[in-house]
């Protein structure tokens, strides 16, 4: 077994590390939280040095790369850049959706634009009574005559749409019987008549939008869209997997920043005329969230690498997002327990990767939908 990246993923990460400290320092990270601004420079930074294209098709101006590549990306992200690292996970899903099932002129439209540096496609799933019952979605769409499609409903959760260009929505014919082989995927452009988008206030992500999103009589041409009639569940379960380990693997990004603040921190303060760090029960805590660190990292390193071998992942990828997601967070919260009161400061950055990473748990799956995934594959294998 090799455990060695290849030398041009070694030279992405580094080449990533420096754009970062250059473009998005710590300080600057911190200023676009306060003030709930989306991380523009950084963004079009990224663009500006391929780092936007990984993954796309060669022919509208990507690199193609691997799982493994776009994980690692995602992690040195979240550990420099959090909120960018979300933005660039959360644009995982659409991109892929659309590579593999819009039309050449959708994805012509699109994944360009995207190279370049606009937002992700948002993507719109949840509703007020639909979440992790996502089936339960009501948003309509009725073909009118033979042109014209006519959208009605609302969207709730649905990040970066206030700053997007396009929504990829799903709607479901309420005809259907199996909602599962009802729904609809849709290219919606954002400022497309009778569409309204209020930003959600939240306790994480300042730098990344969440908004309620309402459709009222949205009338679109038919190519938008996206994929089959009726084939939007099994279009949008298609790369869930994969974003949700590109998620995980910002998380771990995360949980590293925090844990070398606290290690920092640990040999700088002095209580009871010594560093804290001298006390087993700090060490303690340092030695957990290191062994942490290192399995999360090599939990996400083995499911790319068996999704980049196109294996399957269905309760694996499952129990990877649950095990990173909460250990993640565990290792943020023993960063913030070392840090002692200078941790629940404004001033301290362990206090934003708190509350940005909490919500991992929950967006994308809650903790309790990976058990429900994973726990009756695990049981299938034991029947006789
Ligand atoms: C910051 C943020 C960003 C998001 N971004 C997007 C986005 O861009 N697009 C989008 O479409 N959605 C987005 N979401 C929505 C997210 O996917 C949902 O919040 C998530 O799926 C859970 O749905 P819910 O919030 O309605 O909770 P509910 O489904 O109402 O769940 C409430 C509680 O019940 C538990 N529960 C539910 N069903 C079961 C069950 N069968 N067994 C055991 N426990 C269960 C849940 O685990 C949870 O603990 C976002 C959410 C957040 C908070």
């Amino acid at each position: 077994m090799d455990f060695r990246l290849t030398e041009e993923q070694e030279l992405l990460m580094s080449s990533l590390k420096e754009l970062l400290e250059r473009e998005a320092p710590e300080s600057y990270i911190a200023e676009l939280d306060e003030k709930h601004e989306f991380p523009w420079k950084p963004w079009k930074a990224l663009a500006d040095n391929g780092f936007l294209g990984l993954g796309i098709d060669e022919k509208y101006g990507g690199t193609p790369a691997d799982v493994l590549t776009q994980c690692l990306v995602a992690d040195v992200l979240g550990k420099y850049a959090f909120p960018v690292g979300v933005i660039y996970g959360l644009g995982v899903i659409t991109i892929r959706d659309i590579e593999q099932f819009a039309s050449d002129e959708q994805k012509a439209r699109v994944l360009g634009g995207i190279i370049k540096g606009e937002p992700p496609v948002a993507l719109g799933i949840s509703e007020p009574q639909a979440g992790s019952d996502a089936a339960g979605l009501k948003t309509s769409a009725v073909l009118e005559g033979d042109e014209e499609w006519v959208i009605n409903g609302q969207k709730i959760y649905c990040t970066l749409s206030n700053v997007a260009k396009y929504i990829l929505l799903m709607t479901r014919d309420s005809k259907a019987e199996n909602p599962y082989k009802g729904m609809s995927m849709f290219l919606l452009p954002t400022d497309t008549k009778g569409v309204r988008i209020n930003p959600l206030p939240k306790v994480g992500w300042w730098s990344v939008p969440t908004c309620e999103v309402f459709l009222d009589d949205v009338r679109l041409p038919k190519s938008a869209l996206v994929g089959t009639v009726n084939n939007g569940w099994m279009q949008l379960m298609a790369n869930f997997e994969i974003e949700r380990l590109i998620l995980s693997a910002s998380c771990v990004g995360a949980a590293e920043a925090a844990y070398e603040d606290a290690a920092t921190y640990a040999n700088q303060r002095v209580q009871f005329g010594q560093p804290i760090g001298n006390f087993q029960m700090i060490q303690e805590k340092l030695v957990d969230m290191a062994i942490k660190i290192e399995n999360m990292r090599n939990y996400y390193y083995k499911i790319a690498w068996m999704m980049d071998n196109k294996m399957p992942v269905r309760h694996e990828h499952a129990m990877a997002k649950l095990y990173i997601t909460q250990a993640s967070f565990e290792v943020i919260d023993d960063a913030m327990q070392i840090l002692g009161g200078m941790g629940y400061m404004m001033a301290h950055r362990i206090q934003r990767l708190w509350r940005d990473v909490r919500v991992m748990r929950i967006g994308g799956g809650t903790d309790q939908i990976m058990y429900n995934i994973a726990g009756p594959q695990l049981l299938k294998k034991f029947k006789k």
